[in-house]
Order: structure tokens, then sequence, then C-alpha cells
């Protein structure tokens, strides 16, 4: 039993490895939806970059040279790595939720920006200040694409924005994201993709897909905090003012005769990323994306896919708990699931698994409460931010199973009875 002063070792890639080997007490991540863990690769890679770090684009030094290179051939990477098309222009962000708040800040006056109530906050929230259809949740993947065709086809003419989330970090059900795209262009809508749970387990191809951005999180895809990417079509990014103003993203400033100051902005990436770039992070990203290329999605796509049937197949045989889902069976998922366990609040579960199995998962509203809301109907609690969610209460009924007995206990040490009560 781990605690944050005297850590237990953490498994490898494998998740479902035994949690007991040769005598050793692992401590099982089931939580790399919320943050994954830095493959030894990259932090390897960080490691041979360690000497070189330098300031990036601020000098003829050595170290500073060096340290430009690998910024720029990050970005590179990470262009190759969502299969961008020539003109596309990729911007080094903290994270996807900085990535479309920096797209939110270069929507054209007046764009409409359609998404789904499916979608987690960093993808719904936004677009606040503009003109926003929020529109249901669809129970089909067909459903999501005529609900979509009908709502820009009623839309009045002037710029237009869907946002759509490829796939989902509570269900992990993949979007028709292909045909979505298409819809909003058969309308002259762009679209952007949240990539952030897509792009660590499936390819993501800008061109392929025809999606005009898109947006993902380094901490998700194996690489650490701090960076993250917006990528995409040039023309409404260099249109608008930079997110950030400062070093960096000006090409001229000059004091006018009349005291005020004159700006000539960078029309490339650098616009929107004023200050000293992270260059570590952005050489991290693009590790991790070289990792995933060399290791093959193919592979890992088969690999996720046995896995997720798995832990889907063991699920089914425990009474009292619901696997959530939007699409239903037949849904294409990524390695990402939740569920709902009868008469247990999520966090009390959620503390038990850690404490009984040293097992950690991510519980709570997953930071998308109007999808919660609909997956559970009444039984979604009224929480916090990101806060707590609790199954149907009530006791299943069923006799304890073996491991259910030691959760039991645990349960009754939160002094619990009352699910709701958190
Ligand atoms: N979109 C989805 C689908 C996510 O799962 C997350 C993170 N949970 C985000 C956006 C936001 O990512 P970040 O916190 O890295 O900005």
């Amino acid at each position: 039993h781990g605690t944050a002063d005297e850590p237990l070792p953490v498994l490898g890639n494998d998740v479902l490895a035994p949690l007991v080997t040769g005598g050793e007490v692992y401590y099982a991540a089931l939580d790399y939806a919320a943050s994954a863990p830095v493959l030894r690769r990259v932090w390897d890679d960080l490691a041979a970059y360690a000497p070189y770090y330098g300031s990036v684009h601020r000098g003829a030094g050595h170290l500073s040279q060096v340290s430009t290179r690998l910024y720029e051939e990050s970005r590179a990477t990470v262009a190759r790595f969502l299969g961008c098309r020539p003109d596309d222009e990729v911007v080094f962000t903290r994270a996807t939720t900085d990535s479309l708040n920096l797209l939110a800040r270069a929507l054209p006056e007046g764009t409409r920006v359609f998404v789904f109530e499916t979608e987690h906050h960093a993808s719904l929230l936004p677009w606040r200040g503009r003109h926003t259809t929020c529109l249901r949740a669809p129970r089909t993947p067909e459903q999501a694409v005529a609900a979509l065709d009908e709502a820009l086809h009623a839309a009045p003419a002037g710029p237009k924005l869907v946002c759509v989330t490829g796939a989902s970090n509570v269900t992990g059900e993949i979007w028709p994201v292909r045909e979505l795209a298409a819809a909003a262009h058969r309308h002259g809508a762009r679209i952007v993709l949240d990539a952030a749970q897509l792009a660590p387990h499936h390819p993501v191809d800008i061109a392929e897909l025809d999606v005009d951005w898109v947006a993902f999180s380094g901490h998700k895809l194996y690489a650490p905090f701090g960076a993250g990417v917006l990528a995409g079509r040039p023309d409404w990014l260099r249109g608008a003012e930079p997110y950030l103003s400062g070093g960096g993203a000006s090409r001229r400033v000059a004091r006018r005769a009349d005291g005020a100051l004159d700006v000539e902005w960078h029309t490339n990436a650098a616009r929107h990323e004023a200050g000293s770039p992270n260059v570590i992070g952005a050489y991290a990203v693009a590790s991790a994306c070289r990792a995933l290329e060399e290791a093959g999605f193919d592979r890992l796509v088969r690999r996720e896919r046995q896995l997720l049937a798995r832990v889907l197949e063991a699920l089914a045989d425990v009474p009292g708990v619901r696997v959530l889902s939007l699409f239903g069976e037949e849904a294409e998922r990524v390695g990402v699931l939740s569920f709902v366990v009868d008469g247990w609040n999520s966090s009390h579960f959620a503390a038990a698994l850690s404490a009984e199995y040293g097992i950690g998962v991510r519980d709570g509203m997953f930071c998308a409460h109007p999808l919660l809301r609909v997956l559970l109907g009444g039984a979604a609690d009224e929480p916090g931010e990101c806060g707590g969610v609790s199954g149907p209460s009530g006791a299943s009924g069923a006799a304890p199973e073996p491991g259910e007995r030691s959760l039991n206990a645990v349960r009754a040490s939160f002094g619990a009875g009352t699910p709701d009560e958190h």
C-alpha cells in the first residue's frame, strides 16, 4: 500500500498484468485518460537534450541554435504525426484546453459555434460569448451527423465552427469525425477536432479526416505536463489578434510620434506563442509522437481492443456494475471506459479500489457534466467542478462476491450506506 511519501512501483504499459508479482505489490494506474505516464523513451530523449538546453529564437549562441532547431523540428514532427497539409500551422500551446481557447479567440466576427452537449468542458466552454448552439446528445453516430446537418442547414449565412471530440473521455466511444467534417463543409462551416483522447490511441490524420484543426495534450500522449498542440488552417489564426501579447509574437515594435505603439505581428505560429517558448514541452511531445509512430498504431489499436474486450467482459460479470455508453454495444471505442456501481458513491469506490487493490481510477463527473446527466438520467449528483458522481442508489440485492466483501469493509470505514452523502 503506497503513500505519497512512499510510492509503489507503477506497472508498465500492460496494466492488466498481475497485481502481485514475485511477492512485490504493484500499483495499477488505470487513469491514463486523465494523464498518462511519461514513456521512458521520452525521459531519455529529454535527458539527451539536457546539455543543449538553451533559449529559443533568441540568439546566435550554440545552445540557442540547437534549441531553436529542436523546437522547429518538433513542430515538423507533430505536423507529420497529424498528417498536416502543407499550409497547416502547428502552434504549441499548454494543452487541449489552451488550444481550444486560442482558437476561440481567433474566430472571425459573428462566427456561430455548434457543439454537442456531450463534449468535455474544454470543448464546450471556450466559445462562451459567441452565438453557440448546443445540440442534444445523439444516441447513434448517424444521429450525430443528421443533427449537425440539420442545425447547420437552418443556420444563417456567415462564419460557422463545429467543435467535436474524437473519442469521449467518459465512454471512450469514437465519434464519426469524417462524416461530421463532411457535413460541416457541405454547409460552409469549419470544424475543430478535440483529439485529447483520440490521438493517444488512434491515428489522427487531418487531411484524411478533412478537419480544419486538431487539438491535443502532450500529457495524455505519454509526454509530461505543460505542452499541447493546435494544428490546422492558418487563415483564421493569421487574421486574429495574438493570443498573448509580447515578445516572440511581434516582428516590429515602434513608438509613434503621437506616443502610441505601432506593432507588426508575426503571421506564422509565433503570432500565438508570445513569451519564451516551452522547448522542453514541445520536444517531449515530438518525442512521444515519434514513439507512437514507431510502435505503430495498427499494433496499438489491436492490443487495446483485446484489453478492452477483456475488461468489458469481466465487468459484465460483476453484479451492480454498469458500463456507461452513449452509442450502445456496437460503438467503436478507444481503451477508455467508465462505469457506475450500484449503491456506491464514485469517490468512495475509487478510494476503496486504491486502498484495497492498489488500483488507481479517475472518479467524478469527468469534466463533462451534461454528458453524465444524459448517461445517468437523474442519478448524477450536482457536483462541484468535476466532482462526485454516484451510481443509482440501493443495494444490488446479489450476495457479495469474495472481492466485494473486502470492498464492503472499506465502505463501512467511510461510514457509507448513504451513498449520495458525498
Ligand atoms: N478534451 C477531452 C476529451 C479530454 O479528455 C480532456 C482532458 N480530460 C480535455 C479535452 C482537456 O485537456 P487538458 O486538460 O489537457 O487541457
